[in-house]
């Protein structure tokens, strides 16, 4: 089905995605409009591009759809970035995260506490993001995913395989009982 949510271990969330070139053009806006309904749908507070299979370099980000960690913040940041890259970090946080594309694994890793992201708007405008905590976070989390890296990654090897030992079973589980 299209835009499925995409779920590990998918080969598309194992590759890095292309770059965007057709700024200003309906087919990018599109892709962005669904990427935020289906992130909505999901409850997400982030989406990269690949995890409903759209292979190029896009992310969302609405964190105003998680209130409770949005303390300190004014208000929610919604926003699309295109080809996004981090071109600084800065100290460490621990992070506990979940992932649309690991349902049911929530594991705690470390992430830069402060990043800056270079990016572009669907216009072609450049973006700079100077971003900390649980934005920065998504971000990271996000920008991860469409150079094919999973959360998981950050996780000590036995501790991964432990994870992903659960997580397979669940799946197997779930897929059996007619699910995913
Ligand atoms: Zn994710």
């Amino acid at each position: 089905m299209a835009y499925e949510i995409r779920l590990w271990p998918d080969k598309i969330l194992k590759q890095k995605m292309k770059e965007v070139d057709f700024f200003g053009t309906e087919k990018l806006k599109d892709y962005v409009d669904t990427m935020f309904s289906r992130m909505y749908e999901l409850e997400g507070v982030g989406l990269a591009a690949n995890q409903i299979g759209i292979p190029y370099q896009i992310i969302v980000i609405d964190t105003s759809v998680r209130e409770e960690e949005n303390e300190g913040i004014e208000e929610g940041v919604k926003i699309a970035l295109v080809n996004p890259k981090i071109v600084h970090k800065e100290g460490q946080i621990e992070s506990t995260e979940g992932c649309l594309s690991f349902p049911g694994v929530q594991i705690t890793i470390p992430r830069a506490k402060r990043v800056v992201v270079k990016a572009k708007d669907i216009e072609g405008n450049d973006i700079e993001l100077d971003a900390e905590d649980f934005l920065a976070v998504v971000l990271q989390h996000e920008i991860d995913h469409i150079n094919g890296i999973p959360f998981i990654k950050y996780l000590s090897p036995v501790k991964k395989k432990m994870v992903l030992e659960k997580y397979m079973k669940k799946r197997k589980e779930l897929a059996k009982a007619g699910g995913q």
